[in-house]
């Protein structure tokens, strides 16, 4: 079994590459963001805190964050099939504080990976969504284009870019995302545990750059096991 931690700026593929690790080796996806819903969606204490300060604009301290994601790691399944973490650790303190909670039950971090494309391709990636103002309908320049250029396939209105997917504001998200966990990436490097993965050559390559630093050869998780696993919490 392999624990994994994913750091990478938005549209780098995070999400494709948690999804591929779940689905080959069986680890559980742990996305930070994913986790705050769920625990604010069942009004839990923790989840009612972390609202509180969302609501008011602010960012949720690392200590709601980490006691919200020391309960995931805490369950059985995620002991039993590893995991891969997104969005988690974002500071040096939460990163410490993960290494405290592997530490008191034995367990060992296999690597944290560095996901790493050219800016530009990024940019590119983000920059191609169109959407229609009419219907909502979502489109990419080149992954999805419309029939005819600028117009939406179902009700022939006008596409937009999104005010989130103009090149100044990506350019903004990446240089946000490269001051916050510059510190995370220079922890886990000076812990010999980090790896970094070219992320521009497509999702199968970028897997093979991730999985070959695992000592678990792919594909040795037992399909049973996976499912005895569920409901176990
Ligand atoms: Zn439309």
């Amino acid at each position: 079994m392999n624990r994994i931690i994913l750091i990478g700026p938005p549209g780098v593929g995070k999400g494709t590459m948690s999804s591929l690790l779940e689905s080959r080796l069986g680890l559980v996806p742990l996305s930070s963001g994913v986790i705050f819903r769920k625990e604010i969606e069942a009004e839990t204490d923790l989840g009612r805190l972390a609202k509180r300060y969302i609501d008011h604009g602010e960012l949720v301290p690392n200590g709601v964050t980490i006691e919200m994601m020391a309960k995931r790691l805490r369950e059985n399944n995620v002991r039993r099939r590893g995991f891969v973490l997104d969005g988690f650790p974002r500071t040096v303190r939460q990163a410490e504080a993960l290494t405290e909670m592997l530490d008191d039950e034995s367990l060992h971090l296999d690597e944290t990976v560095s996901l790493e494309a050219p800016e530009e391709l990024i940019v590119h990636r983000l920059a191609g969504r169109l959407g229609c103002t009419k219907c909502g309908e979502i489109y990419h320049s080149r992954n999805k284009p419309p029939k005819r250029e600028g117009l939406c396939d179902k009700c022939n209105s006008h596409l937009f870019v999104r005010s989130d997917d103009q090149p100044e504001t990506i350019r903004e998200r990446l240089r946000i995302f490269h001051e916050e966990t510059q510190p995370v990436i220079d922890y886990y490097d000076s812990k010999g545990l980090l790896r970094r993965v070219n992320a521009s050559d497509g999702p199968e390559r970028t897997y093979a750059g991730i999985v070959i630093g695992l000592q678990q050869p792919v594909g040795e998780v037992i399909p049973s096991l996976d499912a005895s696993s569920e409901g176990t919490s």
